[in-house]
C-alpha cells in the first residue's frame, strides 16, 4: 500500500479499526512514520470534535423568524431579480449556465454590496419591513448568491463537452 492510499483510508480507520478492510492501512502505518502521524492528528482531530458543543441559538431567532415570515407572507409578488435567480437555480436547461455564471460574477465584482440593493429596490417601498429583517434578507440573499456561484463553478467541470461543442458567439 502507498501513502495516499493509506491516507484516504485513514477515516475508516479511526471509525472501525478492527475491520478486515483496514488491515492493509494498519499494517502500512506500522512501517510509516509519516502515515502514523497523521492518523494521530486525525484522532486528535476527532477528539475534538466529540467535545465541541453546538451553539444556541440568539435569544431573538425565534421572534426574528417570525417577523421575518410574516413580512414576507404580506409583500408583494418577487421581483424580476427574484425571478431570474430562481429561474437560474432551478433551471434544468445546463446551456445557460457558463453564459449567467459569468453575468452573475461580474454583478458581484463590480457591484458588491449595490447587488443586495439591486435585488431589495422594490421591497424598500414597503415601509413595514424593518431594518433588521432588511439586514437578514440581505445576509440571505448574498449567500444564496454565493451558493449557486458555487453550483454553477461545480458544474462547469462536468458540462465542458457541451461548452465546447459550441463556439461562442460574438
Ligand atoms: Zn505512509
Amino acid at each position: 500500500m502507498i501513502c495516499q492510499d493509506c491516507k484516504s483510508a485513514l477515516p475508516d480507520l479511526l471509525l472501525d479499526p478492527a475491520a478486515a478492510a483496514n488491515r492493509a492501512a494498519r499494517e502500512h502505518m506500522e512501517s510509516c512514520a509519516q502515515c502514523r502521524e497523521e492518523f494521530r492528528e486525525l484522532e486528535a482531530t476527532f477528539a475534538l470534535l466529540d467535545a465541541w458543543q453546538a451553539p444556541e441559538p440568539s435569544p431573538y431567532f425565534d421572534q426574528k423568524l417570525a417577523v421575518q415570515l410574516r413580512e414576507a407572507a404580506a409583500e408583494p409578488p418577487a421581483g424580476w431579480f427574484e425571478r431570474v435567480k430562481t429561474r437560474l437555480m432551478f433551471n434544468t436547461g445546463r446551456q445557460f449556465r457558463p453564459a449567467m455564471a459569468g453575468a452573475l460574477a461580474l454583478v458581484l465584482l463590480v457591484g458588491g454590496g449595490t447587488f443586495a440593493d439591486l435585488s431589495l429596490g422594490h421591497h424598500q417601498a414597503t415601509p413595514q419591513v424593518s431594518a433588521t429583517v432588511n439586514d437578514l434578507r440581505i445576509i440571505d440573499t448574498n449567500d444564496q448568491a454565493l451558493q449557486t456561484m458555487d453550483m454553477l463553478l461545480q458544474d462547469d467541470g462536468s458540462t465542458n463537452n457541451t461548452t465546447t461543442a459550441m463556439p461562442p458567439r460574438s
